[in-house]
């Protein structure tokens, strides 16, 4: 016995693909694709949705539920060090190039 899922994009049942044709003639559907459950989809939405397309379905459905379950209402913020300014100087055969970027790293000893 194979275990399954039924996908659960809200669409998946209206795309015109041969794998989704089911039923016999005069009476045919296009109907939800199951996902099958393995190694690869375990621990992973693809253990419910057939697609990234089907997740993304279902994400637009149903954000406003997620906030629902999972507000932020406070900032989060990573603790970083002071930014450096780096100027990076090339000597080219046809000139100077020179260009400056900043440095943002992650202060671990503060990290909770
Ligand atoms: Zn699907």
């Amino acid at each position: 016995m194979t275990v399954f899922n039924w996908c659960h994009g809200p669409k998946c049942h209206t795309h015109h693909t041969v794998d989704r044709v089911r039923g016999v003639k005069g009476s045919k559907v296009l109907r939800t694709r199951k996902v099958k459950q393995n190694n690869w989809n375990a621990n992973s939405f693809f253990s419910h949705f057939c697609s990234q397309g089907c997740w993304n379905d279902f994400a637009y459905a149903h954000w406003e539920e997620f906030i629902r379950l999972h507000p932020r209402t406070e900032c989060l913020e990573t603790p970083i060090k002071d930014p450096k300014k780096e100027t990076h100087t090339h000597d080219y055969s046809w000139g100077r190039h020179s260009y400056t970027n900043t440095k943002i790293e992650v202060d671990e000893s503060r990290q909770s």
